[in-house]
């Protein structure tokens, strides 16, 4: 893939510090080999997520110096209305501090228990916003997904037989709206096709099912769209996004992704109807509808960030540099999670640690050894995260295990890349030194954030 330059140059710069090994070696003894529980100070290349991590522009920064506090009716709401008409099309905005407050809203007035929301692949919070409400989150993503090298453009699809024979299954009554990720974040950042978007419309309007999209990379996704999907070559990211969601009654949207921002989000929605439902549940859990979640400042941010988001040499250079890192790793001969997605490379860590066996940790392992290397901070989506246990104890670990790199948007050069890259070389190196790792401390639910560890002893 052609290399396309940062089109930005640099105006302020933070300085990142890299301590040296001892140091390193004892931030990880402290922290129980969880870098969730490690300092950012003590972090040289944080890679841990895409989201709120933005480096905002020049004139975001701006748009945040004409933040309009007013408690009602401020002026930042109605630009970010007219922000969202323009791009979205939808009629109504309802501004949250981010995107699970969105869900939240959403799930809690319209999933009741016993009822179902298919998706191609629900994002953790949002299964949880379904699941808190009694409902369940049905996964129906297509079986490319799966298969870690298959080369298909568009893995984050939804597998539209499944999900019509879903739905007739348990019933649209018991469907009371339907999703569709785009990027496919669970799955790698994986896209989502306008052909694929078009289908499961089709599918959920058949059935009488409202059709909301989960937004949160549409402009990354988007951009693959373009240059992926015959037809779209010359279309621009902002039409094609026009089109995704003329098809659909809503989105619910975490602005600290494709917006550009450091928090935020929200609800749009066309339902004159549901708007008021959705107001007043604002009202109570967030704040009052010109505002919700966020100062003025942030809206006028989000405005702004939106439009950038969007435009075609950014989203150029956003893919190709993400692409960068995964030809780097290539080079290193690292496996990981084919194509490279939008906002992030996931490695194989099964395959690059193949003398870790699963309840040993080899994603977690491989997540303290770049930290001990090189002072990267990554983050294992294996069976830390995931795996089930039988009742005698014994592991059902996931089938994969990932260590995913994120890579914030705007924030790091190509020579940070080129040095993950290095890191990953003198891991591989001396590989079989690391040791896989063994709980210490390991609480019920979500344990990845709070996990301790310690290395296996031969
Ligand atoms: C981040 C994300 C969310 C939740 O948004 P927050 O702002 O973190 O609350 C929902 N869906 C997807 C696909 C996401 O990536």
């Amino acid at each position: 893939m052609e290399l396309f330059p940062e089109p930005f140059r640099i105006k302020t710069v933070e300085p990142i510090k890299m301590i040296s090994r001892e140091e390193r070696e004892a931030e990880l003894k402290k922290a129980g080999y969880n870098l969730f529980l490690i300092d950012a100070e003590k972090i040289f290349v944080d890679l841990l997520t895409d989201s709120g991590t933005s480096a905002m522009s020049d004139k975001q920064w701006a748009s945040i110096m004409v933040g309009d506090e007013s408690y009602a009716g401020c002026r930042n709401f109605k630009n970010l209305e007219k922000t969202i008409r323009d791009i979205f099309g939808f009629k109504h905005l309802i501004p949250t501090h981010q995107g699970r407050a969105a869900e939240n809203i959403l799930f809690s007035l319209m999933v009741k228990p016993g009822d179902y929301v298919p998706n191609n692949t629900h994002f953790d919070t949002t299964r949880a916003n379904v699941e808190a409400n009694g409902g369940v989150a049905m996964d129906l993503v297509v079986d490319e997904a799966k298969d870690l090298t298959s080369q298909f453009p568009f893995k984050g699809n939804m597998d539209i037989k499944k999900l019509e024979n879903f739905i007739r299954e348990v019933g649209p009554d018991k469907i009371p709206l339907g999703m569709i990720t785009i990027t496919n974040n669970s799955i790698g950042g994986q896209p989502v096709s306008l052909d694929n978007i078009r289908q499961t419309a089709a599918v959920y309007r058949k059935y009488g099912i409202l059709f909301f999209i989960d937004a949160c990379r549409y402009a990354e996704n988007s951009y693959f769209i373009k240059t992926r999907e015959p037809g779209y070559e010359n279309a621009k990211p902002i039409d094609i996004a026009r089109e995704i969601f003329s098809m659909a009654d809503g989105c619910t949207m975490s602005a600290k992704k494709d917006a550009l921002v450091n928090i935020g989000g929200f609800l749009a929605l066309n339902s004159d109807q549901l708007f008021e439902q959705f107001k007043q549940k604002l009202i109570l859990v967030e704040g009052f509808p010109t505002y919700g979640g966020l100062a003025g400042r942030d809206l006028e941010a989000i405005s702004t960030g939106l439009y950038e988001g969007l435009d075609e040499d950014y989203l150029k250079y956003r893919i190709a540099h993400t692409r960068y890192l995964a030809d780097r790793l290539e080079e290193e001969g690292v496996p990981y999670v084919k194509p490279s997605g939008g906002h992030g490379i996931y490695v194989d860590a099964k395959a690059f640690l193949p003398h870790i066996p699963q309840e040993q940790f080899p994603g977690q392992a491989l997540v303290a050894a770049l930290y001990l290397e090189g002072g990267i901070r990554s983050v294992e989506i294996g069976s830390v995260m995931f795996a089930k246990y039988e009742a005698n104890g014994k592991i059902i670990p996931p089938a994969l295990e990932l260590v995913r790199l994120a890579i914030p948007r705007r924030v790091y050069t190509l020579s940070h890349l080129d040095y993950v890259a290095s890191v990953f070389g003198k891991v591989r190196q001396n590989m079989e030194q690391i040791k896989g790792l063994k709980f210490t401390y390991a609480p019920k639910a979500l344990r990845h954030f709070t996990a301790r560890f310690k290395p296996v002893e031969e």
